[in-house]
Parts: C-alpha cells; sequence; structure tokens
C-alpha cells in the first residue's frame, strides 16, 4: 500500500492523503491551508491538482471525514474545474459540501455518494469501514481502509468526548474489533500530542453557558466556530431556558444551522430569530446572540457587533462577550483588535481559556496524549504515522507512539511517497506536488479554480 500525505505535516491545514493500492488511487480529505503573512490578497493554499494528471485515470475517488475547512475547504475551489472525482461524505458533511457547490451553481457537475457513520462500502480494490469518533463538528469519522496488503487506519480528527451532545460517543469496540483483526498502520491527528490533558466534553462547556447565562443580567454574546453545532445547540438550550431569545449571525453560522436541522440534529433546540436585528429593543436579560468571527476576521459577526453596526444589538458596560475557541496561532492581532474596540466599550470579554465557577468556556477537539495512548492500546498498529501538525507536534506523537509498543513510527514530510508492507514502512521518494495560491473576490467570497487544462 502506498501513501503520500499532502499538506497536515509541518503545516496547520491542507489535509489531503492519496492512498494508492493494486494500480488504484484513493484520495482522503481536501483542506486548505491559510497563508502566512505577506501573502496579501492569498486566501488559501492547496495542491496543485494538476500534479495528479498522471494518475487521473486511476483516482477513484476522495473521502471526507469531516467538515472542517482544513479537510473539506478545497473542494468548491477545485471540483469540478480542476478535479472532478466522485466524493463520499456523511449526511452532515456531505451537506455542508453541497451547500457551498450549490452557491457556485456547480452542484449537479459533481458525483455525490452519501455514507452513514459506521457504514461500510466499496471504492475499486479498497474496502471501507467507517468508525464513529467525536470531535467538535457532528459527525467525524475514522477510515479503516482494507486492502490486499493490509488495513490502514486514518483517523482524521477526533477525541474521546463521553458526552459529545450531539451524536454519540466514540464507537470504541470498533476501534478494538479492528485492532483485534490487525492493523497495518495508523495515521492519526497529532494536535495535542506533546500535552496530557484531562479528558473534556461538550456537556462542560454545556454547563459554563447554563452558569452562564443563569447568573448575568446584561446581554451576552457567544462566539464560536459556525461548525460546531452542538456548542451553538447548547448556546441556544441554555440561553432559551434562562429566559433570553437567541439569534444567530454570520452566513457560515446559518448554514450549518440550515444542513444540522434538515437532518435533525437540532431536533429539541428552539428556533433561533431570523435576524440578530430582532434582538434589539429587548431587555438586556433577554438578549443572547451566537456569531462567527471569533478569529478576529474583519467581515465576521463578532467584528461588526465591536463596530457597532446598526444590524446588531448595542454592546456596552454590563454585557459579555465569550470567545468559545482557541485562537488559531497568526490569528492573535487580529483578535485582540476585535477585544480591545469591545473593551473599549466596556463590554467585559471571557476567552476561551477562561473558567467560569470551574467549567470551561471551550474545551479542544483534538486527543491530548492519554488519549492517544487509549487508541494505541485499541488499535495496535504495527506502524504509526502522525499526522495533522507540526513537526514538534509529530515528533511527540512518534515518540509516544513508540512508547506504545508500535514497531516504528515515521515523522515524514509533506509529498513524500511511502509504502507499506507486512515486511515495513519506508518512504521511497519525493512527489513533485506543487502549491497553488487561491484568491477571495472583492468581497471576500471564494472563487472556483479553473486551469488551463482541466483534469476531467
Ligand atoms: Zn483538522
Ligand atoms: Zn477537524
Amino acid at each position: 500500500m502506498l501513501v503520500v500525505p499532502l499538506g497536515g505535516l509541518g503545516r496547520i491545514g491542507m489535509n489531503w492523503t492519496l492512498y494508492g493500492h493494486d494500480g488504484a488511487w484513493l484520495l482522503v480529505d481536501a483542506g486548505i491551508s491559510f497563508p502566512d503573512e505577506g501573502h496579501e490578497g492569498v486566501d488559501a493554499i492547496v495542491p496543485d491538482p494538476t500534479f495528479l494528471a498522471p494518475i487521473r485515470d486511476r483516482l477513484l475517488g476522495l473521502i471526507v471525514t469531516h467538515a472542517h475547512e482544513d479537510h473539506i475547504g478545497a473542494i468548491d475551489r477545485l471540483w469540478p474545474f480542476a478535479l472532478n472525482v466522485p466524493i463520499w461524505a456523511t449526511p452532515f458533511a456531505m451537506g455542508m459540501i453541497s451547500r457551498r457547490l450549490e452557491e457556485q451553481d456547480n452542484l449537479d457537475a459533481v458525483t455525490r455518494h452519501v455514507f452513514n457513520v459506521g457504514s461500510s462500502f466499496k471504492v475499486g480494490p479498497f474496502g471501507i469501514d467507517t468508525v464513529r469518533l467525536t470531535h467538535s463538528i457532528p459527525e467525524p469519522v475514522a477510515l479503516a481502509i482494507h486492502t490486499g496488503a493490509g488495513t490502514v487506519l486514518h483517523t482524521g480528527d477526533w477525541k474521546f468526548d463521553p458526552d459529545p451532545m450531539i451524536g454519540q460517543p466514540t464507537d470504541k469496540e470498533k476501534l478494538r474489533r479492528l485492532g483485534d483483526a490487525g492493523v497495518l498502520a495508523m495515521l492519526c491527528d497529532s494536535t495535542n500530542a506533546h500535552k496530557d490533558m484531562p479528558i473534556t466534553s461538550e456537556a462542560q462547556v454545556r454547563a459554563a453557558f447554563a452558569r452562564l447565562f443563569a447568573t448575568r443580567k446584561g446581554q451576552i454574546a457567544i462566539c464560536c466556530f459556525a461548525t460546531n453545532v452542538a456548542r451553538v445547540a447548547s448556546a441556544a438550550v441554555t440561553g432559551v431556558a434562562a429566559g433570553r431569545k437567541v439569534a444567530l449571525a454570520g452566513r457560515s453560522m446559518r448554514n450549518s444551522e440550515a444542513v444540522a436541522r434538515s437532518l435533525g440534529l437540532l431536533d429539541g433546540v428552539p428556533d433561533f430569530l431570523a435576524e440578530p436585528a430582532h434582538l434589539k429593543g429587548l431587555g438586556k436579560g433577554e438578549v443572547a446572540l451566537v456569531c462567527t468571527g471569533g478569529q478576529g476576521e474583519e467581515r465576521a459577526a463578532l467584528a461588526r457587533l465591536a463596530r457597532g453596526d446598526r444590524r446588531f444589538p448595542s454592546f456596552g458596560a454590563g454585557d459579555t462577550v465569550v470567545l468559545s475557541a482557541r485562537i488559531i496561532p497568526g490569528n492573535e492581532e487580529a483578535v485582540e483588535k476585535v477585544v480591545s474596540k469591545l473593551r473599549h466599550r466596556g463590554v467585559e470579554i471571557l476567552m476561551g481559556t477562561d473558567l467560569l465557577n470551574g467549567l470551561p468556556l471551550h474545551v479542544s477537539g483534538h486527543p491530548g496524549a492519554n488519549e492517544l495512548r487509549e487508541l494505541y492500546e485499541l488499535v495496535r498498529p504495527r506502524f504509526a504515522l502522525p499526522v495533522h501538525g507540526t513537526e514538534m507536534h509529530l515528533t511527540a506523537h512518534a515518540r509516544l507512539a513508540r512508547g506504545a509498543g508500535v514497531e516504528a513510527a515515521l515523522v515524514t514530510e509533506e509529498a513524500e511517497l511511502i509504502r507499506l508492507t507486512p515486511a515495513g514502512a519506508r518512504v521511497l521518494g519525493r512527489v513533485d506536488a506543487p502549491l497553488l495560491h487561491l484568491e477571495a473576490d472583492e468581497n471576500g467570497d471564494r472563487v472556483p479554480y479553473r486551469p488551463r487544462m482541466a483534469l476531467g
């Protein structure tokens, strides 16, 4: 079995992985990475798909592990014009992908297969078993990829959340059964591999929100990632329980809500007000806003709120804004700019790292070292290929994997061609995979990329 990681190694984002067996190829995830400073106007970085031309006829499709930008963000930019292989995804992930394609009128040009969490299917010589996980988005799955040469477990992003609020906890029994049957190699999330962390849960964040709404009299805004549907639901349920009206702000927030509602993931969660402007005129203790923009994005809802945009209730002294997310490295300055405007207005800011009566206002969606060790005990792979992290994360993960008893843990680089056989795991060489810098239009909207030569 051949593996080519394109992205996610030594960089955050752009997680693409190619698997090859018996002349056929499969792509797992197609995300974007965000540009460093000094790339003015560049909105996203992706592998240039033209390098796939030599294997295009044998590339059978793309399977998606979950709907985060660093795993699906390249799809609406590259499909169908630059690359148009069939896509397999869960109902939620496919819903999110489809909305984007639909906005560009490209939906019918892409072949889409929906699979349910936990189901199995076949793509050419690859037998796929999907495994239910927990993360910070609905329906994350690991993929057990079975071939004549052995089984690889591709975890995608995960954690062990005992009470994820939406969906069921991780299917540890299935992971153990895969381990019993024998796993040749595991490609696994390294985000928090360097630290031991307590097991955390979305249920704790819900408890923190309940406490927040119950004890504060002013207006409250909670800022989180739009795709963290469990957290949006927690804000809605606890806000309404405290007698508040809840509005969502941000197009991506409304997109996620629409997909989640259509799939029944928000059953029992009260409807939101149609517009944040409808919060105006209510008593301060009746206002709850759930919004995007926690990374300091200038056009997102939180920045508008901070600027005093008339479409939002006016926030000032006595009001609270909660940044219920981790600030992605590189965004600190942008976040500080927005936050200082709010502080200047007298708004109290609670950060994701803050605790409220000992309860977390944010929990990570990735496994700490202790959770990784438990996964290695369940799956018992012969070889470990740490992915999804910078070199520091990958090295810490490799050390942990060796301690957990793997025969070899390989810290590889992007575009390296790795061969896995029962005899060993070895880097054969490097693939020439250039990167593409994609731009947004003048409104900040994503523009599909149209290459001179389409890959069909
Ligand atoms: Zn990720
Ligand atoms: Zn993720």
